[in-house]
């Protein structure tokens, strides 16, 4: 696919075009199945909590992972604010590179694949802990997120009907109007106490820099799953304290999830269950069909590395990037000085022959 001095490319379209050649939900499926081999093999990885950089309106965040073959780093930021001037909340772009030579093997735009790679992690999340026979989704913050998470819940979870709610309702009705072909059957919602009237699993998606209450504890019943997957930064929160204290906590990565989950509202040894465990057999999921489980996802770098793994295989197939000129390559390795003094020939060579 490459040689060693050009790095592939994933352009914002390219991404775009390769995404419709297979599908929204086709891509998510496939995501996730990576995303469930990597977490089976979670103890091989390097793990820190990602490194934030806060500001009074957002974050700015690198996530880096390895797992002793491939490393992968995304660069990400969380600003709720820039919606009002008509920027993302969330972009991001990312790399996957060789362990054993260092060498970077792909560069990508990552805003729509962090949007597929949230919401694969949210159905194995959805597959591994909700009710059984689980059929209506309560989706509420219906932004650049909502679509792919009801998609991904209806591909892989038996999702039919989700209920929206947001508070801008121009945000639901966008949500509708793009679901409206899904085979979904979408229902906008005027209060998020209505959005969660018969659901059997809720995925709040909010943006708001506060310790915000989207759902109370009066909102949820038992016998439900819900995603939190808005609260992901110190400060912001979405759920009620009450409904943590009444649920089965689910996270990704403790040591990232209680500096920036919904569980940074509880004291720092508060028992929790860790996905990957879940997935391995190793800890009980649901336990009851009336329990209450929480996935307090705040996003991890592992996803994103399991992102990157599948683009790349993704890429073999598709074709759908460019070489970025990225790498120095003088012709004798420790000749860097002298590479550079050859440009300078080679463009006194273009300019007279111009
Ligand atoms: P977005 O800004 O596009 O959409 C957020 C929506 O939430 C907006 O439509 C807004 O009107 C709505 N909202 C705000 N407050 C609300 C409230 N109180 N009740 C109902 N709706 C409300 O943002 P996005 O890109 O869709 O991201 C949503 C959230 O998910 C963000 O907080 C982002 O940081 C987070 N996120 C998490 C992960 C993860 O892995 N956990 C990944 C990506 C994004």
């Amino acid at each position: 696919m490459k040689s060693l001095n050009t790095v592939p490319f994933v352009s914002v379209e390219n991404m775009m075009r390769l995404v419709l050649d297979l599908g929204v939900e086709t891509c998510i499926e496939q995501i996730a199945a990576y995303i469930e081999e990597d977490f089976a093999k979670w103890e091989r990885f390097d793990k820190i909590p990602r490194v934030a950089s806060h500001s009074h309106e957002g974050v700015i965040e690198l996530m880096p992972t390895s797992d002793g073959v491939d490393y992968s780093f995304k660069y990400v930021n969380g600003h709720p604010k820039n919606t009002r001037d008509g920027l993302q909340t969330v972009t991001a772009f990312g790399l996957l590179a060789s362990v054993d030579t260092g060498y970077p093997v792909l560069m990508t735009e990552m805003t729509l694949l962090t949007a597929l790679r949230t919401a694969a992690t949210s159905a194995v999340a959805t597959r591994a802990l909700a009710p059984q026979g689980s059929t209506t989704l309560a989706l509420i913050g219906n932004g650049a997120q909502s679509e792919f998470q009801a998609l991904a819940l209806k591909a892989m979870c038996g999702i039919t009907k989700v209920r929206l709610f947001d508070v801008d309702r121009s945000a639901s009705e966008k949500c509708a109007r793009n679901l409206a072909n899904s085979g979904l059957e979408i229902v906008i919602c005027d209060s998020a106490q209505a959005a969660v009237e018969g659901a059997q699993v809720i995925t709040t998606c909010t943006a708001d820099k506060q310790y915000a209450t989207i759902l109370s504890d009066n909102m949820v019943g038992s016998g439900q799953h819900i995603n939190a997957i808005g609260g992901d930064c110190p400060g912001k929160t979405e759920l009620h304290r009450d409904v943590l204290l009444r649920s089965d906590i689910f996270v990704e990565y403790p040591e990232q999830t209680r500096i920036e989950g919904e569980i940074q509202q509880l004291d720092a040894d508060y028992p929790v269950k860790e996905l990957w465990q879940v997935l391995t057999g190793a800890v009980a999921g649901r336990e009851s069909q009336d329990a209450l489980t929480l996935f307090d996802g705040v996003g991890f770098a592992i996803e994103d590395f399991s992102a990157l793994r599948w683009l790349r295989d993704a890429l073999q197939l598709s074709g759908r990037f460019t070489d970025l000129d990225m790498i120095a390559d003088p012709d004798e390795p420790r000749d860097l000085y002298g590479m550079v003094m050859r440009e300078v020939e080679r463009m006194a060579r273009e300019r007279s022959a111009a």
